[in-house]
C-alpha cells in the first residue's frame, strides 16, 4: 500500500489566486501562463546544476498556484544569475529570466505595502542584492558610468548598515589597494565630476525610462 508523504502536501488555504495576474501585468511576466511544466528550464539551469535549492519550474508552478508569500519571501528568487539559458531553451517562450526580475521587483515593492496581508519581508540575500543594484544604478546616474570605489563604498556603508558595513569594507582594504596599484579600479571618478556631458546624457535615459514605467 502506498503512503503519502506529509511534506508533499501543499497548503493552499492562504493562496492568492490573483498573484499570477499581478506577475503577468508586471513587465517581463507577460508569458507566465504559457508554461506547460516541461522542466527544460530547470534541467538547463547552472544554479540548479551547482546543487542550490533552486528550481525554475517549481517557482512558476508556485506562482500559478497563488503561493504569494512562499515565492516573494523565498531566497530562491534571488539565486538566479541571469544567464538566460532557461529562456533560450524554453519551448514556450516563457522567458523565466525576466519573470524572476518581475518577481524581485514585486517583492521589493511589497515591503512597503499598506495592506499587511500583502506586505513581504525580503530575506537577507534579497536585501543585499537589492541594495547592491540600487547603489550600482545610482552610480551610473551620478557619473555616467559606474565608479567602483564610490558605489562599493556606499554599498558597504549604507547597504549593510553603519557601523558594521564600514568595518566589513575594511576587510577588503588590501585587495582594494592592490587593484588601485594595478590600475584595475579608478582612483578618480570618470569625467572627474557628476556634471560631465556623458552623465547628463545618461540621466536623460533614466528620466525617459521612468516616464515609460509610469
Ligand atoms: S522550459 Fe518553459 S515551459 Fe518548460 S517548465 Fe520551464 S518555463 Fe515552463
Ligand atoms: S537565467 Fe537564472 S534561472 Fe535561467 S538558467 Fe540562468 S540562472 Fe537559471
Amino acid at each position: 500500500m502506498s503512503t503519502i508523504s506529509i511534506e508533499k502536501i501543499i497548503d493552499l488555504s492562504t493562496a492568492d489566486p490573483n498573484f499570477k495576474n499581478e506577475v503577468v501585468n508586471e513587465p517581463g511576466g507577460e508569458h507566465l501562463k504559457k508554461c506547460f511544466q516541461c522542466s527544460s528550464c530547470t534541467l538547463t539551469c547552472p544554479v540548479t546544476d551547482a546543487g542550490f535549492d533552486f528550481n525554475p519550474r517549481k517557482i512558476i508552478r508556485q506562482v500559478l498556484l497563488g503561493m504569494r508569500k512562499e515565492v516573494l519571501e523565498s531566497t530562491a528568487i534571488w539565486q538566479c544569475v541571469g544567464c538566460y539559458e532557461c529562456t533560450d531553451r524554453c519551448p514556450q517562450n516563457v522567458r523565466f529570466t525576466e519573470i524572476i526580475e518581475a518577481l524581485r521587483r514585486i517583492a521589493v515593492r511589497n515591503t512597503k505595502n499598506k495592506d499587511k496581508k500583502k506586505r513581504t519581508k525580503l530575506p537577507k540575500q534579497g536585501r543585499l542584492k537589492h541594495s547592491f543594484d540600487k547603489r550600482f544604478s545610482e552610480s551610473i546616474w551620478l557619473w555616467g558610468r559606474t565608479w567602483e570605489p564610490e558605489y562599493i563604498g556606499r554599498y558597504f556603508m549604507y547597504g549593510r548598515g553603519l557601523p558594521f558595513g564600514a568595518l566589513i569594507g575594511f576587510r577588503y582594504i588590501s585587495m582594494i589597494l592592490g587593484m588601485l596599484k594595478k590600475f584595475k579600479i579608478e582612483f578618480f571618478p570618470p569625467g572627474f565630476h557628476p556634471w560631465n556631458s556623458n552623465a547628463r546624457k545618461v540621466r536623460k535615459i533614466y528620466k525617459k525610462a521612468k516616464s515609460i514605467q509610469k
